[in-house]
């Protein structure tokens, strides 16, 4: 037996992450899709100031319940297609990951199964895997779309416990048809919840409605959002969902005991304090990436209709030499998604020049 004595089944696997290379390497980056944004000198007086005054509370274990954040966070979500929520349907953890991982230990489970539909976000199975829930992938049409009465007809063979879809899907930037939601919430009854991932929700084109919106109707519905994206605050780790109050009951069972520290909470409540300032690029943002869409699309890529932060295109024959082009030319970006495509995350319009720029370059170079 060779050391350490793992469980065999994690025996030799990776851990999932992306490169991280310093800005020395790599200038430009545009990888993980994190708003390019910063915070504002005010914002940061703020969050120093708050980080400050819970700091002379470190000696005490911070609030279990993380009740302010929650009615802050609340809030926040009642102005964009939340119907009223209170803090009694609200939970945080450090990332959304966390979030999803805590579903599925309180949801999910031996015996239990977990599905979602390729291709898709690559941390859903590893939450199964670490929670020994059987994992299953259905298929996304070729436009990256969910078909809804083949997804029906998957949900009515598996009898998942939990869904997971994303909305917008990573690596693909695609929404969810605005009638998937009921329809895959009926068709999954009281038995099981569907989570609506809106991670990239806040980027969400106009007119393409939240899972919010659905809560009141839906006990079987979760949605889940992140501070980490529209927020500008991917280091914050702060992670959230909206659901019925027994959810989050179920959630408590396995949470570990003050899971969030009284420095994220105090840096979330000073962050949404300064809601208005930093999520006041999401606009710019989705023009930069509608801009985006277009500009590869005049060159005769392939690209998938994005309502996130970031692009899916191709079509390469070799799309590693591609990403190592725009790398040694500075530009880093994500080598994901299916077979011969690429994705690029929305930066600000300098970073995007450089990487039009890179991209002609290097396609030229491989022609
Ligand atoms: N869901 C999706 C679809 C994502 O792409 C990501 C991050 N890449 C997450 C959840 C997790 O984000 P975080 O843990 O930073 O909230």
């Amino acid at each position: 037996m060779s050391f350490p004595p793992i469980r065999p089944e994690l025996a030799g696997i990776e851990p999932y992450g992306a490169p991280q290379l310093t800005k020395d390497a790599a200038p430009v980056q545009l990888n993980v899709n994190e708003n390019p944004y910063g915070p504002s000198e005010a914002c940061l007086d703020d969050i120093a100031a708050s980080v400050r005054e819970a700091a002379r509370t470190l000696n005490r274990y911070p609030d279990r319940e993380f009740t302010a954040l929650r009615e802050g966070l609340a809030a926040y979500l009642n102005t964009d297609g939340g119907q009223g929520l209170t803090r009694d349907e609200i939970w945080a953890a450090n990332g959304s990951n966390e979030v999803m991982l805590q579903l599925l230990q309180a949801f999910g489970g031996p015996g239990r199964t977990a599905l979602s539909f390729a291709p898709t976000y690559s941390m859903y199975p590893e939450y199964a895997r670490d929670t020994h829930t059987t994992w299953v992938a259905g298929r996304r049409e070729t436009d990256f779309s969910l078909d809804l009465d083949a997804a029906v007809a998957l949900i009515r063979e598996v009898r998942p416990n939990v869904v997971l879809l994303p909305s917008p899907n990573n690596p693909t930037g695609t929404a969810l048809p605005p009638e998937a939601i009921g329809v895959l919430c009926e068709e999954l009854g009281e038995s099981a919840l569907l989570v609506v991932d809106e991670a990239y929700g806040e980027f969400r084109r106009e007119g393409v409605p939240s899972a919010l919106e659905l809560l009141p109707r839906y006990r079987n519905l979760v949605v889940s959002r992140t501070m980490s994206k529209a927020f500008a605050g991917a280091g914050l780790r702060l992670g959230y969902l909206a659901a019925d109050k027994a959810i989050l009951d179920a959630i408590r069972v396995v949470r570990l005991p003050y899971h969030l520290s009284a420095v994220s909470q105090a840096t979330a409540l000073a962050a949404l304090r300064h809601a208005d300032e930093l999520l006041g690029k999401v606009d710019e943002l989705r023009k930069e990436r509608d801009e985006t869409v277009g500009w590869l699309r005049d060159r005769g890529f392939e690209v998938a209709d994005s309502d996130a932060n970031f692009v899916l295109f191709g079509l390469f024959e070799d799309r590693h030499a591609v990403w190592q082009g725009l790398l040694d030319r500075g530009v880093l970006i994500r080598e994901t998604g299916p077979d011969g495509w690429l994705r690029v995350s929305i930066g600000t319009p300098d970073e995007m020049t450089a990487f039009k720029t890179a991209l002609t370059d290097v396609v030229k170079e491989l022609r």
